[in-house]
């Protein structure tokens, strides 16, 4: 099976020229210009750009929480992650208390099995630390799983104390394994969150207001210590607020290796939308919240000057009705977490690359090309080149969309963008060569994405 794009430009992290790919099976074969072979397929690229397919290293699909379960499953989420140009999605195997690291594997390999529509990996949550846990890391890192999630948040469900965090840390010292950590004070949070409910302030803001930027800036202290202490790198997911940013400039400028991402809802949305009327505000429901508007510079600039190397999702929604609804009264049972695996591309490129923010290579380098390194892909994914996979987005620039949740694809009752205007859009998407999405339909097959063994540091 040959595919052959042409007329567009191809645009990767560091290269921008008009030419023609030329796809041979799943792998880029060939890039030239005016490539004159016969192909089953052509693709007319003419005014549009021709980028590596997006990579969303933070996702939850059919994850349970708080009672309820995210609203996209595997088939559903990568359907939708699809048709915005995400071509790979990592997303979070859970081991819960009393399970082993490889219980965990096998339940989420079964989750995304038969229905992933792209190609998948996992990182690993740990929740329970013991000594066979530990060898279990150097087992899993052996079978591409090689990035292990800890939380400084969520006493009691999810989170690690201090020792226990070091030691998972040591660990990927020997193993090449990264540690990427949800860093807020879970302790400080829960005292607030107490006494807010105490003091009967039980509508969605308080989830905001009892989780404040400190709280994160602390943990995210804390943790880039306990890795300098161990001599190992770290990545801080869903970063938010400017203190926690500061934390890691601190870090990079003192030649350690922090990393971070952060999401699009940081980018765009504010503490202001939990002030919307009702219960509206629960769709804003995250962890960490939504921070002051005037973050949202800083963030960028963070994007701008590699403080911050990703833009990931954290995509975990839940509908409005019975899920988020669940908090109706109590602000601390709302499900945590909203949509968004569909719209980042959009989003980042408007927001980034049209309003001058950041360059058109550095798009593709925080959406696809430092995830991939960062987690064990590259160049396997996120660059186009001969010989790597050819996840492919076909991507114009110039069509205007209105989000709305009535036009996306995720499985999910609002969309926390609803109404907004974005310029750029993924047009044709190819996954490992297949043509997935075309004319505004999805062409793939569920159970078409492969599971991706991801290799250590190096
Ligand atoms: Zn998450």
């Amino acid at each position: 099976m040959r595919t052959l794009i042409k007329n567009g430009t191809v645009v990767t992290a560091v290269d921008r020229y008009e030419g023609d790919v030329l796809i041979e099976d799943e792998q880029v074969a060939l890039i030239g210009t005016a490539i004159d072979v016969a192909a089953d397929k052509v693709i007319d690229a003419a005014g549009k750009y021709v980028l590596p397919g997006g990579i969303d290293v933070h996702t939850h699909l059919d994850m349970p929480f708080g009672g309820s379960t995210s609203a996209d499953d595997f088939q559903t989420g990568t359907i939708a992650a699809a048709f915005g140009g995400t071509t790979s999605v990592v997303d979070f195997a859970i081991q819960y208390k009393g399970q082993t690291l490889h219980h965990a594997w096998e339940t989420w390999m079964k989750k995304a099995e038969g229905k992933a529509a792209i190609d998948y990996g996992f990182h690993m949550i740990m929740t329970d630390l013991n000594d066979q846990t530990e060898a279990e890391m150097d087992a899993l890192v052996r079978q591409g799983v090689t990035s292990f999630k800890l939380f400084m948040a969520y006493r009691g469900v999810f989170m690690l104390d201090d020792g226990s965090i070091f030691k998972a840390l040591l660990r990927t010292g020997q193993n090449g394994g990264t540690i990427c950590m949800h860093a807020e004070n879970g302790d400080v949070i829960d005292v607030l969150v107490q006494r807010a409910l105490a003091a009967g302030h039980t509508a969605p803001k308080y989830h905001a207001l009892t989780r404040p930027p400190r709280a994160e800036a602390e943990a995210t202290h804390r943790a880039i210590a306990l890795a300098e202490i161990a001599d190992v790198p770290i990545y801080i997911v869903h970063l938010s607020a400017a203190e926690a940013l500061e934390m890691v400039t601190e870090a990079r400028d003192r030649g350690l290796h922090a990393y971070a991402e952060t999401c699009p809802q940081y980018l765009f949305l504010s503490y202001d939308n939990y002030e919307e009327p009702g219960f509206d505000g629960a769709k804003y429901v995250m962890s960490p919240p939504l921070r002051a508007r005037q973050t949202q510079e800083q963030l960028w600039r963070g994007l701008a000057f590699n403080d911050l190397q990703c833009v990931s999702t954290d995509h975990c929604p839940f509908c409005m009705k019975e899920q988020k609804e669940l908090g109706k009264d109590d602000f601390s049972k709302i499900p945590n977490g909203a949509p968004g695996i569909e719209t980042r591309m959009s989003l980042v490129y408007d927001g980034g690359v049209r309003a001058g923010r950041i360059s058109l290579n550095r798009f593709v380098e925080l959406t696809s090309t430092s995830p991939a390194k960062i987690f064990g892909l590259f160049p396997r994914k996120g660059t186009i080149a001969p010989g790597s996979d050819a996840d492919i987005v076909v991507f114009d620039p110039d069509r205007t969309m209105t989000l709305s949740a009535k036009t996306l694809h995720m499985n999910v009752d609002y969309n926390p963008y609803e109404g907004r205007q974005v310029t750029g859009a993924a047009d044709t998407v190819l996954s490992r060569g297949r043509v997935i999405i075309e004319n505004g339909a999805f062409t793939g097959r569920p159970g078409s994405g492969n599971f991706l063994k991801r290799a250590t540091r190096s």
